[in-house]
Formats: C-alpha cells, sequence, structure tokens
C-alpha cells in the first residue's frame, strides 16, 4: 500500500475532523520521521509540542517497555507504586504542592475551572452556582463543551451549543481589560502564556506579571494553561517565568507524556488543590502506572537533556535566521524558544500552500489559522538541522516570490 491508499481509506472510514497535509507516516527517529514510501521528513510540528523530546525517545521507550511488562492500570480505586513518584518529581520540579492528573489537556483544563469554580465557592463565599471565571479571545484550551462555551473561534463553536455558562471573554494582552472585568462573582482569569494556536501571539512583556498582580489584589486564582508552553518548548520550564511569576494553578500536558502517551495535569497549592474531596472529580485512566512511569522518564529527558536552554539558544539561532529571509509575503517572523511562527500577508494565498511546498521541501510544518506557518520542531534538534531547515524555507519562499 502508499501513500494514495493509506489517504483513501482513511478518508472513506474516518471523520473529516482534521485536514492533514497528504504525508502518510509510520516511523520517527529523534526530530525526523519517515513516510510509508520511505521518503524522510524534519517534523517541525512535533505533533502540536506533544513530542518535545524527540519521536521514539530510546530512553522514553525502555521505560515504557519495562512498565508495561510489570503494570499498566490500576484505576485510582487502588494505589500504584508510580502516580506518588510522579506527583513529588512533578511538584518538586514545578514547584507546586499538589497534582492532579488526567489525560487530556482539555479534562487538566476542565479541572482547573472546577477547582477554581469549587474554591470560590468554598473560600470566597460566592453563592453556590454564580463564580464567573474570565478568559481571553483567540484562546485555545481544548474542545469540550465546556471549553468552547469560551472560544471565540465560530468553527470550534458552530452548532455545538447550547454551552456552558459563567465565562466571560477579554482582549488578551491588555491588563486593563482584566481589571475591568473583574466583579464579586470572578473566581478566576484563564490564560495562555503565549496563544500558541492563535498564531504564536505574544503578549506584551510585563502583560502576564500585571495580570498576576490584578489576581493577587483582588483574591482571584490565576491559572496559566501551559500545555503547549510548558516543559521546555519557550525556553523555561514554564513560560510564566519569564515574568518572574507562579501561577496559583498551572496546566500541563502534551510532552508530559514523551510523545509516547496521554498524560495531563493540574498543579497548585494544598489550599487550593485541598477543596477537592474524594469522588468529586477523577477519571479511570488519570495517574495510571503506565502513563506516571513514562512522564517520570521523560521528565528526566527534559532535565538531563537540558531541553528548555536548548529550546531558548537554539530558538534565538533559527528565528534570527528565519528573519533574514527577504519575501514581500511575509508579515511578520516571531516567536520564543523552539515556538515560532512566520505570519503571512494576506495577499500570500494562507499559509497552507506553503506548508504543502515546504513538506515538498522536506520540512513538515502545519499552519496555524490561516495565516501563519509554526516550526516546532522537537527540542533536541541540532544546529545543523535548523540551518538545513532555514534553507528549504528560504528556497520555498523564492520559489513562490
Ligand atoms: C493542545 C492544547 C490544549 C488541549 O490539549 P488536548 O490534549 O488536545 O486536549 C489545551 N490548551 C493548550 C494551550 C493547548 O495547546
Amino acid at each position: 500500500m502508499d501513500t494514495r491508499d493509506f489517504i483513501m481509506i482513511e478518508d472513506m472510514y474516518g471523520a473529516h475532523n482534521y485536514h492533514p497535509l497528504d504525508v502518510v507516516l509510520s516511523r520517527g527517529k529523534g526530530v525526523w520521521v519517515w513516510d510509508v514510501d520511505g521518503k524522510k521528513y524534519l517534523d517541525c510540528l512535533s505533533g502540536y509540542s506533544a513530542v518535545n523530546q524527540g519521536h521514539c525517545h530510546p530512553r522514553i521507550v525502555r521505560r515504557l517497555q519495562q512498565q508495561a511488562k510489570k503494570l499498566t492500570l490500576t484505576s485510582r480505586a487502588f494505589r500504584n507504586d508510580q502516580w506518588p513518584l510522579l506527583a513529588k518529581e512533578l511538584c518538586e520540579l514545578l514547584g507546586y504542592e499538589m497534582v492532579l492528573p488526567m489525560n487530556s489537556g482539555a479534562e487538566a483544563v476542565e479541572t482547573a475551572l472546577k477547582l477554581a469554580r469549587k474554591w470560590a465557592y468554598q473560600k470566597k463565599g460566592i453563592p453556590d452556582g454564580e463564580a464567573e471565571i474570565i478568559t481571553c479571545a483567540n484562546n485555545f484550551h481544548g474542545r469540550t463543551i465546556t471549553i468552547i462555551s469560551f472560544s471565540t473561534e465560530p468553527l470550534y463553536r458552530r452548532e455545538f451549543g447550547p454551552f456552558t455558562p459563567g465565562f466571560k471573554v477579554i482582549p488578551y494582552g491588555q491588563a486593563e481589560a482584566l481589571a475591568e472585568a473583574i466583579t464579586p462573582k470572578t473566581a478566576a482569569f484563564l490564560v495562555e502564556p503565549i496563544q500558541a494556536e492563535a498564531g504564536i501571539i505574544i503578549p506584551p512583556s510585563g502583560y502576564l506579571r500585571k495580570a498576576w498582580e490584578i489576581c493577587k489584589e483582588k483574591n482571584i486564582l490565576f491559572i496559566a494553561d501551559e500545555i503547549q508552553t510548558g516543559l521546555g518548548r519557550v525556553g523555561k520550564i514554564l513560560a510564566c517565568e519569564y515574568e518572574g511569576i507562579k501561577p496559583d494553578v498551572v496546566v500541563i500536558g502534551k510532552s508530559l507524556g514523551g510523545g509516547l502517551i496521554p498524560i495531563s495535569a493540574t498543579l497548585s497549592s494544598r489550599e487550593i488543590m485541598g477543596v477537592f474531596r474524594p469522588g468529586e472529580h477523577g477519571s479511570t485512566f488519570g495517574g495510571n502506572p503506565l502513563a506516571c512511569a513514562v512522564a517520570r522518564e521523560a521528565l528526566k529527558v527534559i532535565q538531563e537533556e537540558k531541553l528548555p536552554e536548548r529550546a531558548a539558544s537554539l530558538g534565538e539561532f533559527f528565528l534570527n535566521k528565519l528573519r533574514t529571509i527577504k519575501s514581500r509575503y511575509i508579515k511578520e517572523v516571531r516567536g520564543k524558544g523552539l515556538l515560532i511562527g512566520i505570519e503571512l500577508k494576506p495577499e500570500a494565498g494562507g499559509a497552507r500552500r506553503f506548508c504543502e511546498a515546504l513538506k515538498e521541501a522536506g520540512l513538515l510544518c502545519k499552519e496555524t489559522h490561516e495565516h501563519v506557518i509554526r516550526f516546532a520542531p522537537p527540542l533536541v534538534v541540532k544546529e545543523k538541522e535548523l540551518r538545513w531547515a532555514y534553507q528549504q524555507v528560504k528556497k520555498v519562499f523564492k520559489q513562490f516570490n
């Protein structure tokens, strides 16, 4: 079977909820992936940053194999010997006191929202059922009905209502808008340190700190969704470190599973997380020993291979390289660490055709929204591989000019 056969079968039987590039991958190693026809590509998406450690990282694969033979799932009805150790290591690494494990990012965001509401009723005395949570325009926090209830992207919402009430949307990057939106019923402010899915939107410097100070002053939980920005992608273990702030609640996922297995987590203080009582929230697979063992190794790799430091220095190198490309179609090249976007002008005719041309040149990139090409290779990428990638990007822009 070749690429066309697989595409035909997928389109016949698989729901059409994605619009993938026409490449069918069957193998990956580090930053490289191979398609079923044997062609090799540099992965510049890293599974939306779930593969920060690189494809099939040998240490993480070995740990998965060992644990798979030993114990994989107990449910939280019983305890296992991996979850306590992951909980401790995660809290120590990120500087928190308690953590709640889930599987997907969206579930961890839902956990943070439930936590904020319960905290507001118990600790702030907001009347039950009336808490409000403030979120930002152009956010991406996942796909559940509650989460899309505060999305501002029509495509994510259309014909999926009725929606969950209790959310207020304000512009991103303006701390004054947050100050104005707060009422006595406000429980929390949910924000992405960088809006990755919206097209690598980096807020003005000082914004997160200002917003955090406002939350402190008004006794509102500052919840950072670091599912994509966290664990090294932008050059720090958490993006919020750039502004020297510690969110009350932080949500992580994606590369916590080393690209092998879904696992996510919501972290907070003992005081806040302590509002959850047995039976109030949970997940069958959350905290399973297989995922926890993999996550423990995935975190070790991030630290021992200094992936945040690599992202910071290689990201700056690659960003500066990309900025030298001259094209009448480029509006802006921006990024932090190895989360980089090239925003195209409207006359470029959309980022999709560029991604298709990049694919032919051996780079797998995905357009975010219509006009941004995202570059987010695994953090194990080498400088010489980024040099090569830059040559390909330059060539593609030359081709279109
Ligand atoms: C990917 C992502 C999510 C959702 O994670 P899933 O695992 O797809 O549910 C939430 N927030 C941010 C910022 C993300 O990038």
